[in-house]
């Protein structure tokens, strides 16, 4: 087997955050637009961002396994965000899920959860755990998640993706070095020091850290100042877009129903050093005015796309 450098970094160190928008519609779904709902993968673990009504047929339609899911993060207790969940415990159970399901949420989850089992999923249930989600609430080698409570009118929090910083091999040590192409060199990234040419060789001889990436999920919410703490220099930020600022008295309305605008989200991203940002959560009234709504934000922030249901990105 070859070992290079490149085959290195991309196998051990390069590993991606893959996103698939399932859902991108708000409070009513439309002819092309499910209820809310986003899976993040990245390396084994495959996070469910809310599961609005029929998210597990959207799966389908994606060819995502749905027993490949590993944690559901739930943001509130709206029906376009959990409307989802019994069918899909349902089908997990029919297809004999394995693994245990891991479901965060704001306080009143696990009374929720345990509801559902209790009153909808008659045939084999699944092993779960049901956590109340606060500050920092999940940590591992690889990534954290964070929550921090949004404004909605309702107990609603927001979800932050941190990747831990990467050690990566510097191309040039490593031919001034003179080390040889072989697996070894593996070793030095779990931390260890290598013997090569009778001659030792440190992690600090040969890596560099790279900055893990951070994403936030901001849906649903009003404009509030927790927004900043979730959206601080994201590499993505996926932000609840309901109205449009300069249409039919669109910021009142935000006000009123505890949404953003697509301009609010615009200026969110701006001020808070976000790399790009991904406007999501669509009335229905701009069925056909989406370019209104990618305008308003360009407007302020020109790196913005629009979610689309399927719609699939590596950050
Ligand atoms: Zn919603
Ligand atoms: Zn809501």
């Amino acid at each position: 087997m070859r070992f290079s450098i490149l085959d290195i970094n991309l196998k051990y160190l390069n590993m991606k955050i893959n996103i698939t928008f399932l859902g991108t519609a708000s409070a009513i779904p439309t002819k092309t637009r499910n209820h809310t709902s986003i899976l993040l993968n990245y390396k084994d673990e495959n996070i469910l961002i809310d599961c609005g009504e029929a998210s597990q047929r959207q799966i389908r339609i994606a060819k995502i396994n749905p027993c490949s899911i590993t944690r559901i993060l739930i943001t509130h207790f709206h029906g376009d965000h959990v409307f989802g969940l019994p069918g899909l415990f349902q089908t997990l159970g029919l297809n004999n899920y394995q693994k245990k399901l891991y479901i965060y949420g704001p306080k009143g989850i696990k009374e929720f959860i345990d509801n559902i089992f209790k009153y909808f999923i008659t045939t084999k249930k699944i092993e779960y755990e049901a956590i109340e989600a606060h500050d920092k609430f999940f940590e591992n080698k690889d990534f954290e998640l964070h929550s921090i409570p949004l404004d909605h009118g309702c107990r609603c929090q927001g979800y932050i993706f941190k990747e831990k910083d990467k050690l990566r091999i510097n191309k040039d040590k490593f031919k001034k070095l003179k080390i040889p192409n072989t697996p070894e060199i593996t070793k030095i990234l779990k931390g260890k020091s290598i013997k090569i040419n009778n001659k030792i060789i440190k992690p600090k001889d040969l890596l560099y850290k790279e900055k893990g990436k951070k994403i936030s999920f901001i849906f649903d919410t009003r404009m509030t100042e927790s927004i900043k703490k979730l959206a601080k220099d994201s590499d993505l930020s996926i932000i609840d877009s309901t109205f449009l600022s300069g249409s039919d008295k669109g910021e009142e309305k935000a006000f009123e129903y505890y949404h953003m605008t697509s301009e609010q989200a615009g200026k969110i991203a701006k001020q808070n050093k976000v790399k790009e940002l991904i406007l999501t959560h669509f009335s229905q009234r701009y069925e056909h005015k989406e370019k209104s709504i990618l305008d308003e934000a360009k407007k302020i922030f020109p790196n913005t796309r629009l979610a689309h249901d399927f719609m699939r990105i590596e950050v």
